[in-house]
């Protein structure tokens, strides 16, 4: 069986994954990267708007912190928010340096434009383009170095040991299968694995996240012991196309796109949803106004509103959105230079996942995360936007530095089990966690200790899941298994969310749980066989919707994103805390730690939010 020995082994060649391995390369590490899609194919290369950095002389980064923590309706941890604050402003140079090729000034300096939720114009950008140019800078700075790429290799299973507690576990590597001849490999990670697989957005049909953004990392790492955070908080941004899910930057309201509704009113201000920042409120509370535009029948086909940059002039769109022009054209038949594009909020960003510390740790020994699949946790409730491609520099750096072995001292975050949590006994409408009758689970593996037995151990286990899904003969696709999570999750878990919606809702997951081993895949080629990978991904889809769910159904206040019809305050005596979910050997425990609003620096007053 081969297995291939590295340092560090990050799994993820997105922005996070890219950066975590040039700082472990630098911090001295023989460092492989392993990814699923072809790096440059990750999606980071969709994002489109910016960057967050406090670079300009007027703009101190206390106010980029502050910016960030109220955006998160204070739910992000102080000392995570300060970190990342003040270490972008070096990473975004460094970036500079690197060759990427942000939009200028006429004077030469990078331009900075307005953002949601941003006090100050703090966004620097590549025109429309921003993930795209800054994936290629990165990934030729992999290359420069010799970093090894183990590209279109999926991992499917950590190889971590089998102590009773969590936090006595270690990660040695993970198995893995080639995705062009099927061949399933074990991969070694002397130092450290870093988890870089990026968001869940498929866990909802209209997302912008693409069709790789499956949660892998996560639900591995949730299945290996290392608790989910606050996985209820995910991201409806308010301008996807109707049809598609694609993406129009926040960068067109940041130069000056206006919303309206089907009376040609401009909403955010006529309507009273916020009435300084107008179209450039934080984006849930642009999502909710949209959707009660709709619900109030003032939207365009009951379905959506309008937005439109037609008054700022075709030079200055070619310049700075030229890429939402052929968005829309290409996927809503509609031309922004003569017409409003229509728009509606669609999933786009996981704000909860992997539980870490501002170094990427995990609670096991030589496992890390960084990126969107990590929850440090400095978006809480409410990511800003352009604050994703920043965090994934800052914490991808860190983590790869971490994993490299680098002293981190003692982080002011927590990680792994608290014994004197507060714990939730929820009346659960289903039987969470483990998925029985199914494929082999995905649990650690059984008294194993030693690196090359328990990486041996999850090649088998996985070699015997993936051969025992191609010999079915009959059963359910796993696009009918998909397509019930995602209507369930888009239905009820979507920008308004209550009691009955959720459990319904959850009551779907379990009927898609039960239908998971009788799990039929068609196509039984080992050669690049998707029908195969989605079958595996949409195991890790379950078990995060599940867990969204759960969350989703505990939290009874309305904080960022998450909203609940019947409790619509922020509720700070009770839940100014982060709900945690544990794997707990397959059956689910959830508890709740403190949020930090106090770090070394400064402390944080938990302030009405408005916009
Ligand atoms: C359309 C769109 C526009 C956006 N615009 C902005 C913006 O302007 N500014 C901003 O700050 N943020 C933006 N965001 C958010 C931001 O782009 C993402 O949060 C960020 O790029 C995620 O980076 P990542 O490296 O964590 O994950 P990704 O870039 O998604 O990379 C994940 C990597 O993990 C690999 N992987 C996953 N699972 C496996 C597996 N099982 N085995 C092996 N490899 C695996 C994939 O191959 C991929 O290489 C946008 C998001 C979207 C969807």
């Amino acid at each position: 069986m081969a297995m291939y020995e590295h340092d560090v082994l990050v799994i993820g060649g997105g922005g996070a994954g890219l950066r975590a391995a040039v700082a472990a390369h630098e911090a001295g590490a023989d460092v492989a990267i392993v990814s699923k899609v072809h790096p440059v194919r990750s999606h980071t290369g969709a994002a489109e708007g910016g960057v967050n950095a406090a670079l300009h002389e007027d703009d101190p980064w206390e106010d980029h912190a502050y910016d960030t923590m109220k955006g998160s309706d204070f739910l992000a941890d102080a000392p995570a928010v300060d970190i990342f604050a003040r270490e972008i402003r070096e990473e975004v140079i460094q970036l500079e340096h690197w060759g990427m090729p942000f939009s200028r000034d006429d004077d030469g300096t990078v331009s900075q434009r307005p953002f949601g939720g941003l006090s100050f114009p703090r966004t620097a950008y590549a025109g429309a383009e921003t993930g795209h140019h800054m994936l290629h800078a990165m990934y030729q700075q992999v290359v420069k170095r010799g970093i090894d790429i183990y590209e279109e290799w999926y991992v499917t299973r950590l190889a971590v040991t089998d102590h009773d507690e969590v936090a006595d576990r270690q990660c040695h590597g993970f198995a893995a299968f080639d995705i062009a001849t099927g061949e399933v490999a074990g991969f070694r990670a002397r130092d450290g694995v870093v988890l870089a697989t990026g968001g869940a957005g498929q866990v909802f049909k209209h997302t912008t996240n693409a069709i790789a953004n499956t949660g892998d990392g996560a639900a591995m790492a949730y299945r290996a012991g290392v608790p989910l955070e606050d996985m209820e908080m995910i991201q409806f941004h308010p301008t996807t196309l109707p049809s598609t899910g694609v993406l129009i930057t926040e960068g067109v309201r940041g130069e000056g796109g206006r919303l309206f509704n089907s009376d040609g009113e401009r909403f955010m201000f006529e309507r009273g949803y916020a009435v300084e920042d107008g179209e450039l409120a934080s984006r849930d509370v642009v999502s909710r106004a949209e959707l009660t535009e709709v619900a109030e029948g003032r939207g365009v086909d009951d379905d959506h509103v309008y937005l439109d940059m037609r008054h700022l002039g075709e030079e200055r769109i070619m310049d700075r959105l030229e890429n939402i022009v052929h968005l829309a054209q290409d996927f809503e038949g509609v031309d922004p230079l003569e017409e409003p594009m229509p728009v509606k909020p669609g999933a786009h960003y996981t704000m909860g996942g992997i539980e870490i510390n501002e170094w990427g740790e995990t609670v096991i020994d030589g496992l890390y995360a960084a990126g969107e699949c990590g929850c440090v946790s400095m978006h809480g409730a409410n990511r800003l936007g352009g604050n994703s491609l920043a965090e994934l520099l800052v914490f991808g750096a860190r983590a790869g530095r971490a994993a490299a072995g680098e002293d981190v001292g003692t982080p002011e975050i927590q990680v792994g089990p608290d014994p004197d949590a507060e714990r939730e006994d929820p009346d659960w409408p289903i039987e969470p966690g483990e998925i029985s009758g199914g494929p082999p689970d995905v649990t650690p593996n059984d008294a194993l200790v030693d690196p090359v037995p328990v990486i041996n151990s999850a090649v088998e286990a996985e070699t015997e899941r993936i051969d025992s899904l191609l010999v079915t003969e009959d059963g359910v696709s796993q696009a009918a298994i998909r397509s019930r999570v995602q209507d369930a999750m888009g239905e009820h878990l979507n920008v308004f969310r209550e009691k009955s919606g959720i459990e319904t809702a959850l009551k779907e997951i379990g009927a898609a749980k039960r239908e998971l081993p009788n799990l039929h895949v068609t196509d039984t080629s080992r050669t690049f066989n998707t029908e195969l990978q989605h079958a595996l991904e949409t195991r890790n889809l379950i078990d995060l919707a599940e867990a969204i769910a759960f969350g989703a159904l505990a939290r009874e206040e309305s904080r960022g994103a998450h909203w609940r019809k019947a409790h619509q305050e922020r509720k700070d005596e009770e839940w100014r805390k982060h709900t945690m979910l544990s794997w707990n050997d397959g059956d689910p425990e959830m508890w709740y730690r403190p949020n930090i609003l106090e770090s070394e620096i400064q402390e944080y007053d938990p302030t009405e939010r408005s916009y």
